[in-house]
Order: C-alpha cells, then structure tokens, then sequence
C-alpha cells in the first residue's frame, strides 16, 4: 500500500525541465492560458498560493510603516515621458490605449507597466513640508509590459505585484528604507518560501529605468538557471526633480525629496514550482501550501474511518493548520498521487487497522518518509512541529543546492564550461567596466545578476579585461 503512483502525465525534470514545468504548471492546476498570449488565468489554487504571499508580505509592509492605497491602471503618455531613464526603459514594452469609446484619445494612455509616474505626480502634491513626510505607500495591482516570448509566472504581458513607493526627507533615510524592503524580500523567501538568495547591486546595464541604485534578490532554480525574483531601488532626486516634488524642511528651505519603489511578484510562484518540486511534481513548503495536511481514509466505507478522518481534521482546523479530508471517491492510490502532483506538504492516512490501534501513518511530501503517530491531543503540535522540520529540511536542500552552484573563477575561457556543465553562478571579480559585462554576455549569453561593490583583493584582475579589480560579480543564465 502507499506506494507512489507514478505520475505518468508529467515529463521528468531531467528529460526536459521547460516542459515539466509547463506540465507542473497546468497538471497541479495552477494557471491556465487565455485566448491573449502572455496573459494567463490564476486558477484557484495558484491564486491560493499568491494570497499567502500577500498575507505574509502585507504583514511585514504594515509593521515597517507602510500604508496601502490604490492608483489608476492608465497613464498619461505625456506624463510617462517625464523622467527621460524612465520612459526609455519601458517603452518598448507598453500597451497603449488610443481609443476611448468611439473617440480617439489626444493624449494616449499608457496601460501602467509599474508607477513611479503617477506615484510622483501624486506626491508632488500632496507633500508641502517637512511634517508630511516621510511617505510610505504600496499597493497591490497588475501591471502590462509587452513581452514577445512568455512562460506562466516567469515573464508575462500582465502579472500580480506589489510596488512600494516611498519619499523621504533625507538621502539617508530613503537608503535605509531601499535596503529595509530588500530584506523583507529576503525574509519573505527565507521564512514563507524556504528560497535561499544571493543579494547584492544591479550594474548601470541590468539597474531598474531611472534608478540610481537597484538591489535584488536572486534564486537559483533546479536547472542551474537563475531568477531575479524581487528588487528595491534607490533614485535619489530623478523623480523629485522631474515631476517637482519639493517640502519646505525646518531650515525654511524649499528640498527636493529623495524617492524608493520595491517591488516583488507572481515570479515568486515560478520560483517555488522551480527550486523545491520534483517528478511527481510541486513541492510546497508548509507556509505557504493552501492546504498544508490532506487527510486520505483507506477504505473509506468501513465503519468509523471516516469518522476518525474527520475527528482528526477538526482537531488540526483547531490549532489554524490548513487540513482537508479527502472523501472523494477516488482509489487511496489516485489520491496520493493527486495530493504529491499539488504538493501538500503532508499526508495523514487512517485505515480500519490503524482505527483498532488508535494510529494514523503521516508522510512527507518533501523526502517520502513516513512514521506511525498517536492520534491524540497531541498530534496538532506534532504536525505543527514536523511542518517546520519540513521547512526547514527544504531550505537546507536548496542551500546545498545554491552553494554547490556558485563557482569562482578567475579564468574567462572556462565560463563557457562551468556554465555548461555546473550551472549556476560565476563568481568573479569585475573591473567595473560594462564591457565587461557585454563581452561575458556576448560570449556565453550570461548576464550579471549583481555585484558587491569593492569587495574585491587587493591583487584581484578582472579576467574579462586583464584590469585590476574593484568589485566581486556574479553572473549567470537567467530567466
Ligand atoms: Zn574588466
């Protein structure tokens, strides 16, 4: 009994990971396509998935200050073109609406790709004097950017974000603030998502469209491919400047204010699906599955299985543990292959046998191991405990994983053979020069992911150019 029913349906990571991730994708039922390219249906249990994100991220928003408000999704084309970065960095990218009704529009409206612009409009007028700041707004929306290739989650024309937007008196207060939300990104992955990261500065070439400083986080996948999944930036004065965002401060002086946005998305699925989940498909860490226990009876129609099933259910419910019991009538078989393709961290089965002796079997979706437990007013803290252990086991998997794949090199030839071969990341050091960059790039169509400035020793050489090294870079193929 219990043993696993392959799931025939889904391609195996090693034949072609793409297509098992499409096959996870669609079979677990996250998302399904829509008749637009690039846009997809959030299916209820995807979506499920995204509201523990937002649950969690939302919480962490408010208890660092933040307040949530709501703009329009279009933008004026005219005020898009305020920030000369900005626009260049998005335009290629936007949807654009010229038609209203039966008239067509003078000014077109941009369908918003993110909104730095409407933030600062707004906050050009509502920020006087050094009493109103600092301002510290979020809000949770889609936005559109026009993509030619796409895939669920990873790149579509419209995803589910988060963007944070903030002005601040000072230069150093905004900093603060830009590295604050970093490592909320970095907490929200370490503790809801069990996603290990390598932090650091975007370079000119990969920093966000009119940002003086952008920090990210980056995850590698089970393929060795790697995915910005989260960033924070910095713009000093760009916005405040262009769209005259000014406080008279204490000193009865007319300032500039200094300005951040953040933001995080639906890519966070993409990451889970990729890092932790296996042949027989997700592999969910308990703090964010939708339901983290699935209750399976064995031979369902034998007198009190069910009702034990359902006993143990309630006592679960009690303790704020999300549990269902599987009362389908599915074969028990079908069943756990169905709760392992969803990725439902644990599995409770209760049979007529395990009735007479008072016991239920709990499996682990993350590693297969099974054990006997007491079906008593202890069991709620022991499947407590055993989902952190699972958490847990599942971010140490993914920690060797990362720190196996980051390979320092000194030796430009041999990037094309650890990128081939290991995966991963290069760590190396850099010159700080961007042709640099585009040489790795060009070469072996690996970018930089980010890059501790100044970390680099004292005899360190850049191995691009064969100049003295400032900084340490990590580059690799992404998503
Ligand atoms: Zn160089």
């Amino acid at each position: 009994m219990a043993k696993n029913i392959k799931n025939d349906a889904i391609t195996s990571r090693d034949d072609d990971f793409a297509q098992w991730y499409t096959d996870v994708c669609r079979k677990a039922e996250l998302m399904d396509y829509s008749s637009v390219k690039g846009f997809i249906i959030y299916r209820p249990y995807g979506y499920a998935m995204w509201e523990q994100i937002q649950q969690f991220m939302d919480r962490r928003f408010k208890e660092t200050g933040h307040e949530n408000v709501y703009m329009p999704m279009l933008i004026p084309e005219s005020l898009l073109q305020k920030e000369k970065d900005h626009v260049e960095g998005f335009a290629p990218e936007c949807a654009v609406v010229t038609r209203g009704g039966q008239n067509e529009l003078e000014d077109p409206l941009i369908v918003r790709p993110t909104s730095e612009t409407l933030f600062s409009e707004h906050y050009a007028k509502i920020v006087k004097s050094y009493r109103d700041l600092p301002k510290k707004y979020n809000q949770w929306c889609s936005v559109v950017r026009w993509e030619k290739t796409t895939r669920p989650f990873l790149r579509g024309s419209e995803f589910l974000w988060q963007e944070g937007h903030t002005v601040h008196a000072t230069e150093e207060e905004a900093r603060a603030e830009t590295l604050q939300m970093r490592d909320v990104y970095v907490e929200t992955c370490k503790d809801l998502l069990a996603i290990p990261l390598i932090t650091g500065r975007k370079t000119e070439r990969e920093k966000f469209a009119g940002a003086e400083e952008t920090y990210t986080i980056e995850a590698l996948m089970h393929d060795g491919k790697v995915l910005q999944s989260g960033t924070s930036h910095y713009f000093g004065q760009g916005f405040a400047k262009a769209f005259g965002i000014q406080f008279l401060d204490k000193d009865n002086k007319q300032k500039y204010i200094y300005q951040t946005s953040w933001g995080a998305s639906t890519r966070l699925l993409g990451a889970i699906i990729m890092v932790h989940g296996d042949d027989n498909g997700l592999v969910l860490p308990p703090r964010v599955a939708p339901t983290q226990v699935v209750i399976v009876p064995i031979q369902q129609q034998k007198p009190g299985v069910l009702d034990q099933a359902n006993k143990i259910c309630e006592s679960l419910k009690a303790k704020g543990i999300r549990v269902k019991v599987d009362d389908s009538d599915k074969s028990p078989g079908w069943k756990f292959s169905e709760a392992e393709m969803r990725g439902i961290p644990v599995r409770i089965e209760v049979g007529p046998r395990d009735l007479e002796k008072g016991v239920c079997v709990v499996a682990k979706r993350n590693d297969g191991v099974k054990d006997t437990m007491t079906i008593d007013e202890a069991l709620p803290e022991k499947i407590i405990a055993l989902m952190d252990q699972i958490h847990n086991e599942m971010y140490a998997k993914a920690e060797a994983h990362l720190k196996a794949h980051i390979t320092e090199s000194t030796n430009f030839d041999e990037f094309g053979k650890i990128l081939d071969t290991v995966g991963g990341y290069i760590k190396t050091p850099w010159c700080g020069d961007d042709a640099c960059e585009v040489k790795v790039k060009e070469a072996y169509q690996a970018t930089s992911r980010c890059y501790e400035p100044n970390e680099a020793k004292e005899d360190d050489v850049c191995p691009c150019c064969g100049k003295k090294a400032k900084h340490i870079i990590y580059y690799a193929r992404a998503y």
